[in-house]
């Protein structure tokens, strides 16, 4: 069946196609480790994962990078503030690399609660501060970047066009442009490359002008290409880094070889915080640690994410979250159904089932339409495992885990009684019940109970 993906580059849904064979390579722009990854940065991990998932449901195999910002993201997004590593680090009073390493550690817990797999390649800018500088050397060997008393700079007027991904008119831009930092920048938007650091600076490295540090730009450039080369299938990213990061990504490869970096460029959209922003100020900012601080399965949040095309914007509210958990128990709840159920299904219902799952997830990713596909199934009067083994294919694109048991309140259940559930439910796969016996007996005696029902295990206080 084929494939369609809106395409920021051509501003169309396009068929998809990988370059090479069956192996579709994708860049994903990472976090900044700087500070707790927020449910809105978790909605644009999430759309990744569902592309990840359903490229792999067509049959593909995936080469998948994504980088760590450690260093070059500076607190305007642009050219100008402190380094978000160093600011973070001045506040928490640690360093950069404890800072790094802290939120980093975060950052891949909240993926593996959100069941979001981890791409086969993740790059830290830090590692790769030699690929960069070369990339820089290069540009500047081609003409495409100057050097002034603080930075080098990419010369945005040597492109053919800039920018090309956004509807941004340079001209009018220009015209009103804000009061530029840097007086020996030749055009407003010309970006920094690699940026000469001050005395102070904490993280900087030899280079040809001197002790410097990256702009945010160029890791991005260095890694896809070092990875995946000059050119690849898929680009990723929040709808943020349209204006910035990914022009200017595009605009470093072209000066570098010539190539815009990918075929597809795909943008999530915003979640939205009881219909406005998630800020501080507003108490507003919520992390995967407050859903489950809540009670909630962080799954849910996997599931409420569904709700909306990834294009569109997402409002969170703690009613739909509520709502939410609940649907996720119902779907848990009737795959258990059907998985005992000794009804007869027909193939050719199962059949059309299936073909319009596959047709909602190809079409750009319509999650609430595959949604709606997938409770279809699941509402089959008729009650029969083969409906359960289609919700299980289903599964390893929607990743809710719908075979495991419910674990509505999760963490008032201690991490001790947890592990021997777990414990007891290997030793009943195995069918050693004499085992299974004496950990039922142990979760007893201290305070709980464990129950086999339909809909799986359930654990009680006693
Ligand atoms: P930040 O750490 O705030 O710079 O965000 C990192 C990336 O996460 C951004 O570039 C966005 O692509 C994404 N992101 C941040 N906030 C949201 C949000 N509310 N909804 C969706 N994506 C977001
Ligand atoms: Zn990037």
């Amino acid at each position: 069946m084929d494939i369609f993906f809106y395409n920021t580059l051509t501003k169309s849904k396009d068929k998809f196609q990988p370059i090479e064979g069956k192996e579709v390579k994708i860049y994903s722009c990472g976090p900044t480790v700087y500070k707790d990854a927020t449910i809105g940065n978790m909605r644009t991990n999430l759309f990744q994962d569902v592309l990840r998932r359903v490229l792999k449901y067509n049959g593909y195999t995936l080469k998948h990078a994504m980088n760590i910002t450690d260093v070059g993201h500076l607190v305007s997004d642009g050219d100008d503030g402190e380094d978000k590593m160093l600011k973070s680090a001045r506040e928490e009073n640690k360093t950069p690399i404890e800072i790094a390493k802290y939120y980093t550690e975060l950052f891949f817990k909240d993926l593996e609660e959100l069941n979001i797999e981890t791409p086969e390649i993740v790059c830290k800018a830090t590692d790769h501060i030699k690929d960069m500088l070369s990339y820089v050397q290069k540009l500047v060997e081609n003409g495409y970047a100057y050097e002034t008393s603080t930075a080098i700079y990419f010369d945005i007027s040597k492109l053919d066009k800039y920018p090309i991904l956004s509807p941004l008119n340079i001209e009018e831009q220009k015209a009103g442009a804000r009061v530029d930092i840097d007086k020996e920048k030749r055009n407003p938007y010309d970006f920094a490359l690699w940026i000469k650091a001050p005395k102070e600076h904490l993280m900087k490295w030899d280079s040809p002008w001197g002790l410097s540090y990256p702009g945010w730009h160029i890791e991005c450039s260095a890694m896809g290409q070092k990875y995946l080369g000059e050119q690849f299938d898929i680009h990723t990213g929040g709808i943020d880094l349209i204006p910035t990061h990914h022009e200017n990504e595009i605009a470093q490869s072209k000066g570098k070889c010539g190539k815009i970096p990918a075929k597809f460029w795909m943008h999530g959209e915003y979640l939205l915080i009881n219909g406005g922003k998630m800020s501080k100020s507003l108490g507003n900012v919520y992390l995967i640690k407050d859903i489950k601080e809540k009670g909630y399965d962080p799954l849910v949040y996997r599931l409420f994410s569904f709700s909306s095309h990834y294009r569109n914007k997402l409002n969170f509210t703690w009613e739909a979250i509520e709502a939410t958990s609940k649907s996720l128990e119902r779907l848990k709840n009737s795959y258990q159904t059907h998985l005992a159920g000794k009804d007869e299904i027909q193939d050719k219902t199962l059949e059309e089932l299936e073909i319009k799952f596959n047709e909602a997830i190809n079409d750009d990713l319509n999650m609430p339409l595959a949604m709606s596909v997938v409770w279809e199934v699941a509402k089959q009067e008729v009650k029969s495992p083969k409906i359960a083994k289609l919700l299980e294919k289903f599964d390893t694109v929607l990743g809710l885990k719908i075979t495991e048991q419910i674990s509505k309140k999760q963490e008032e259940i201690p991490q001790e009684i947890l592990e021997l559930v777990e414990q007891r439910k290997q030793a009943r796969e195995n069918k050693d019940w004499e085992k299974s016996d004496e950990l039922r007996d142990k979760i007893q005696e201290k305070g709980y109970i464990v129950k086999d029902t339909k809909a799986g295990i359930e654990i009680q206080k006693l």
